[in-house]
């Protein structure tokens, strides 16, 4: 352009590209920070049991910039973390737990109710309300020594993610953290999880159970 130097135009071009990136910036703490995560959660009484008060994620799953911000905020949480993989326990785990392993660029490992996983693996008991279950992850699923970040959608009691947590080492792996969208505090989970030393993040609690 006439009258525009050499040195103004790559002035104005880093400028320019400054502002975008600040847009962009912008658009992203919109995202994260103006949704009210817990209003988009479609809480259901009496199921699967009576009294139980169920928290659903599929209303957030299903609103695009809801579910884009729940991926974000998750991934900037552990951007800068040295992760290995995402280990998710099924099945509402793995929906976000494979979206965020996308994100951070990670391998992906899923935690699976017993009897669904082809090859040889790993088991573990853990106790349900009445009886128990089992949780099981293939034993080539994570290399000795990979940094491992786990993944849930809710952490209610903690023994669903405690038994998960048990498996990432039985098959070598170190925990990073635990990552959940629902944390219900008055169960205790969050609180047992961190005096065994894991560090938990969770987007949004509900009170009671
Ligand atoms: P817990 O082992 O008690 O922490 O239970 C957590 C696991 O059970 C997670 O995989 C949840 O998906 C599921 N879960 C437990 N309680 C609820 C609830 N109130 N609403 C939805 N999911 C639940």
């Amino acid at each position: 352009e006439e009258g525009v130097s050499a040195h103004e135009t790559v002035l104005l071009a880093s400028i320019e590209k400054l502002s975008r990136g600040r847009q962009r910036l912008r658009a992203r703490s919109i995202m994260t920070r103006e949704f009210d995560i817990e209003t988009l959660i479609r809480s259901v009484l009496d199921f699967p049991r009576p009294v139980i008060m169920f928290r659903h994620i599929t209303t957030l799953l299903k609103q695009a910039d809801a579910f884009h911000a729940v991926v974000e905020t998750l991934g900037e949480a552990y951007l800068d973390r040295p992760i290995d993989k995402v280990a998710a326990i099924e099945s509402r785990g793995f929906i976000i737990g494979a979206a965020l392993a996308y994100k951070l660029k990670v391998g992906f490992v899923p935690i699976r109710k017993q009897g669904k996983l082809p090859a040889e693996n790993f088991g573990q008991d853990y106790q349900l309300e009445y009886g128990v279950d089992r949780l099981e992850v293939h034993r080539d699923g994570i290399q000795n020594g990979e940094q491992v970040l786990l993944v849930d959608d809710l952490i209610a009691t903690g023994g669903t993610a405690e038994a998960a947590l048990r498996l990432i080492g039985m098959a070598g792996g170190s925990v990073v953290g635990c990552a959940f969208v629902v944390d219900l505090p008055d169960l205790g989970g969050r609180q047992k999880l961190e005096r065994l030393g894991y560090p938990v993040f969770a987007l949004c609690q509900f009170p009671g159970h």
